[in-house]
């Protein structure tokens, strides 16, 4: 069955076909750890697990290989140690350890690499060196910069106008430039910058420029060309532009031959920002829900597509995963068939990764095991679970899944209870902040003379 996947680079969906089908490439840009990880920073390594998964059913398990940096010196890094007084490392080593557990609790299966920039400054040299070389790149005041009118179809993968490329690259650092759209390959180390966060150059001691990480990472795990690159939306420019700038222009190839980016998550119809104050982390979501029902609730939209991310997504996901391990758990006394995800889940996959039809099929399985003689019971459990396999769902014990409710039930228990508790210690703060976060997923404490129940609105 053919993969088709909507390239960026040629606004198409086209036939997906990698150079060697033993080697299948795959680099997807990573967080860069300096705090926690929001909800919307979940959606690319959701659904490029989806893809990570696909392909792997498609050209075996040891044939794909994907790569998810993890960007460990940045800017923000620097302003978060300054700020709290701790070291890089820390902070980074801090971050990275709490992402990759949200990730495992989404059920993002572990890339096959995850290079670090700070491990790769070797490589972000060398691609500079290169580039100075070819005539690509220039040393300014405050570093090295790309020169970007040096190449001849700069700006292919967004396809902006002039005045854009000029706009979005106002921020990067601005003395000596020969063009006001040139960027950063390496930032000139400032004085007060902590030792953690220069290295020593040919270009003098500095820092690398975010896009030139991956370029360098992408080249050294995977190679110069990969079969895909992907991320957010937001990434096509300027970083994923810069980056295909950087790796072309050093190596004379293409840096990736299918651009895949997924749309943006919004959070009550609003965009996520720290000035609305609506930022929802993972890990504090996780908190509140199942990482599988936020898997599937992350999945029910297209990747592509926007996605709102609001409490009635993830009360419906939630219900429909108690409908398909209710199945399960009715089949449970049966050995499952040792089959194949049924064709048309795999076929809505195929289709650059339709996972809500997908999951609708997955849930016309449900229905049709709840309507079907036990002796096709082997047969429906065998496809449900290798249709959750495919999707990342349904791989729990379902009685596990069902006692799931009942801790929850505890949690909430816990809370109001802490609340009362916090009430007769005259903490009317503390009671507040309670009650806020339950009112927050939707629980209502009713008072009465004898005591506090509540309810799920
Ligand atoms: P960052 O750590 O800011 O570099 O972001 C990591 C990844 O999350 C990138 O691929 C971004 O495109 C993606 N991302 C950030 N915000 C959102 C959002 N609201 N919706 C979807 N993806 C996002
Ligand atoms: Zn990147």
């Amino acid at each position: 069955m053919d993969i088709r996947l909507y390239n960026t680079l040629t606004r198409e969906k086209q036939v997906f076909s990698p150079q060697n089908p033993q080697r299948v490439t795959m680099y997807v840009c990573g967080p860069t750890v300096y705090s926690y990880a929001h909800i919307g920073n979940a959606r690319p390594p959701v659904a490029f697990d989806v893809l990570f998964r696909l392909l792997r059913r498609i050209y075996g398990e040891d044939h794909v290989v994907y790569a998810a940096n993890i960007t460990d010196i940045d800017d923000r890094i620097i302003t978060a140690s300054a700020e709290t007084g701790r070291p890089i490392a820390e902070i980074t080593a801090l971050y990275e350890r709490v992402y990759r557990e949200d990730m495992a609790a989404l059920g993002v299966i572990e890339p096959t690499f995850r290079p670090h920039a700070t491990e790769h400054i070797d490589g972000m040299v060398a691609i500079i060196e290169q580039l100075i070389a070819k005539g690509h790149a220039y040393q300014g005041k405050d570093g090295v910069l790309f020169h970007v009118p040096s190449m001849a179809d700069y700006g292919k993968l967004s396809r902006q106008p002039r005045d854009e490329i000029v706009a979005g690259a106002r921020v990067e650092v601005d003395a000596g430039k020969r063009d006001p759209a040139d960027f950063a390959l390496w930032k000139a180390a400032k004085p007060g910058e902590p030792r953690e966060a220069r290295w020593p150059s040919p270009f003098g001691e500095g820092r690398p420029g975010w896009h030139v990480e991956c370029s360098a990472m992408a080249k050294a795990v995977l190679g110069e060309t990969l079969d895909i690159h992907a991320g957010g939306l937001d990434l096509i420019f300027p970083h994923h532009e810069n980056e295909i700038a950087q790796s072309e222009c050093a190596h004379g190839k293409p840096m990736a031959r299918y651009w895949l980016h997924n749309g943006f998550l919004s959070i009550d119809a609003e965009k996520m920002s720290k000035s609305i104050g609506n930022v929802k982390l993972v890990h504090d979501l996780l908190k509140h829900y199942d990482g599988e029902t936020m898997r599937f609730a992350l999945m029910s939209a297209h990747y592509r597509q926007p996605l709102d991310w609001t409490e009635a997504l993830l009360t419906q996901s939630k219900a429909t995963l108690d409908r398909l391990y209710t199945a399960l758990r009715r089949m449970k006394d049966v050995d499952a068939d040792d089959v194949d995800a049924p064709k048309a889940v795999l076929a809505a996959l195929c289709d650059d990764l339709n996972t809500p039809q997908a999951l609708a099929k997955l849930s016309a399985l449900a229905t049709e095991a709840n309507k079907s003689p036990e002796r096709d019971w082997p047969r429906l459990k065998g496809e449900m679970l290798a249709a959750g396999r495919l999707l990342g769902l349904l791989q729990r014990d379902p009685d596990d899944w069902a006692r799931g409710d009942a801790s929850e039930a505890q949690r909430i228990d816990a809370m109001v209870a802490a609340r009362v508790a916090a009430r007769r210690a005259k903490d009317f703060a503390e009671a507040d902040r309670i009650r806020k976060e339950l009112a927050a997923e939707g629980v209502e404490i009713m008072d009465g003379p004898d005591g506090s129940t509540w309810r799920k609105a």
